[in-house]
């Protein structure tokens, strides 16, 4: 039977063998960001296959059992398992990806991407916080656990994906098929950022989904002479523009009948919630470099338009001439991306099939329109109210000496989505990357910082969670 007291001695030992190791870790951090786990990029296959090895590895040498590389149609997923906690300690699912994005443009890294520099307190690599350091992270937390009580406070499995930057393609074949390495509690995602780069962790508790579409506008057999056609062939970019400007009326809402119908509403805790989140708009916008915010959707502040409201968007727009001084023409066609950000309860698969109708409806008999579906994702939200959130919000705060705030991401990050609808298992965001640490572009930075209190608040995690029963964690 382990006491509370013995609970707070071993955590804090766990804790500080990351500090006493501190030197070392960063040495290993070193070495696993020197591979090139690009996964949009065929040559780097090899790579991707090397950083799956590597992990298995550190993971077999701390004594997690089952550690098993799965090929799929695309790169490997890893799992493993560490399960003797006891029937009814809590089972948490981890999740992180060990793939990056593309480095390039090169020249604009102040070292070679691939050549992690550690300076002012922060790491430069590509990876280092997206999501290759919060993956390490997880690995060093379990290490402290294992080095330090010889077991873990709970029961963990591990599910590592190499294909989250090239839009996770296998994961729901994936789960299908080996839901019972997945088979847990909750689970916690670590692929996110902290509330700012001052020190405040955050909760995320929702994601946006997306709906994408290729719109096309014909008309005549060819272009045509604007002076001898003009006014009788109809022009395939002035009803396109039309069509989509159509989309969103005067008070910012989006057209397409239904497409609020099962949009949840915030409620007014949440409301309140957002209303508190420091925001500085004038930072904002000079980050962004708009003159000013966009009006949006009536009746919401700025901050809940950017990650609680769904969007429309035109991705790109072309047709017709756009060559040096003047063509007098009526295109024969032109063209559109259009996107739309989706939130909970929203369906991508309705969504995507009645944006395709309506624009088909909305199109004048003058021309033809053809709309094909590009992609689609689910939203996702954990309720506020579920009570893996408390001992996460004190695992943070011990970690980090803040207490977290929570915020809703406008992105999307498909397993969460995935994992709920497939195996109604929930996901508590639990994210350490620094917010202006440049994902996906040159000089990609994590703090040193987050590194630690992030690695210390994992720990806590595992106790925190370890000290409640399993059947209290399931919502
Ligand atoms: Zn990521």
């Amino acid at each position: 039977m382990t006491t509370e007291t013995d609970a707070v001695r071993m955590t804090d030992a766990a804790v500080a063998h990351l500090r006493e190791r501190e030197a070392d870790h960063l040495a290993q951090f070193d070495e696993f960001l020197r591979i090139p786990s690009v996964s949009a990029d065929p040559a780097r296959n090899a790579d991707v296959q090397r950083a799956a090895e590597w992990i298995v590895a550190e993971l077999e040498r701390l004594g997690i059992e089952q550690a098993t590389i799965h090929p799929t149609s695309a790169h490997p997923i890893i799992t493993a398992e560490w399960l003797h906690a006891g029937p009814d300690a809590p089972t948490v699912l981890v999740y992180c990806h060990y793939d990056v994005q593309p480095s390039d443009p090169d020249d604009e890294w102040v070292r070679p991407p691939f050549e992690p520099r550690f300076e002012d307190e922060r790491v430069y690599a590509r990876g280092a916080g997206d999501d290759k350091g919060q993956l390490f992270m997880h690995l060093k937390a379990a290490e402290a656990w294992m080095t330090t009580a010889g077991r873990l406070p709970l029961n963990l499995r591990f599910f590592f994906e190499g294909d989250e930057e090239v839009g996770s393609g296998p994961i729901e074949t994936f789960i299908d098929e080996h839901a019972d390495l997945l088979r847990a509690d909750v689970c916690v995602v670590s692929d996110s950022d902290t509330f700012d780069d001052h020190g405040t962790p955050g909760i995320g508790y929702g994601l946006r989904g997306i709906a994408y579409w290729e719109v096309r506008v014909s008309g005549p057999a060819h272009d045509v002479h604007s002076g001898q056609y003009g006014g009788g062939v109809d022009n395939p970019a002035n009803v396109l523009a039309r069509m989509l400007a159509s989309l969103t009326d005067a008070d910012g809402r989006v057209t397409v009948p239904g497409f609020y119908d099962r949009v949840r509403d915030l409620t007014a805790e949440e409301r309140a919630a957002y209303a508190t989140l420091p925001f500085d708009e004038a930072e904002w916008r000079a980050e962004t470099g708009v003159p000013a915010a966009m009006d949006g959707e009536r009746g919401y502040t700025l901050q809940e338009r950017l990650s609680a409201r769904p969007t429309f968007d035109i991705n790109g727009i072309w047709g017709g001439y756009s060559g040096a001084g003047a063509k007098t023409i009526i295109p024969a066609w032109a063209a559109a991306k259009i996107s739309t950000r989706l939130v909970p309860d929203q369906d991508f698969r309705e969504i995507e099939q009645s944006m395709k109708a309506h624009l088909e409806s909305i199109a004048p008999p003058t021309v033809t329109a053809s709309v094909q579906i590009i992609h689609g994702g689910a939203p996702a939200i954990t309720p506020l109210d579920h009570p893996g959130i408390p001992p996460v919000a004190r695992a943070l705060e011990a970690g980090f000496g803040t207490a977290p705030l929570f915020q809703r991401s406008g992105g999307s990050v498909p397993v969460v989505a995935a994992l709920d609808a497939q195996l109604g298992l929930k996901t508590l965001m639990v994210g350490f990357a620094n917010p202006s640490g440049n994902f996906h572009a040159p000089n990609e930075w994590m703090s040193l910082r987050n590194i630690r209190d992030g690695m210390a608040s994992i720990v806590h995690l595992w106790a925190e969670l370890g000290a409640m029963k399993a059947d209290d964690l399931r919502a």
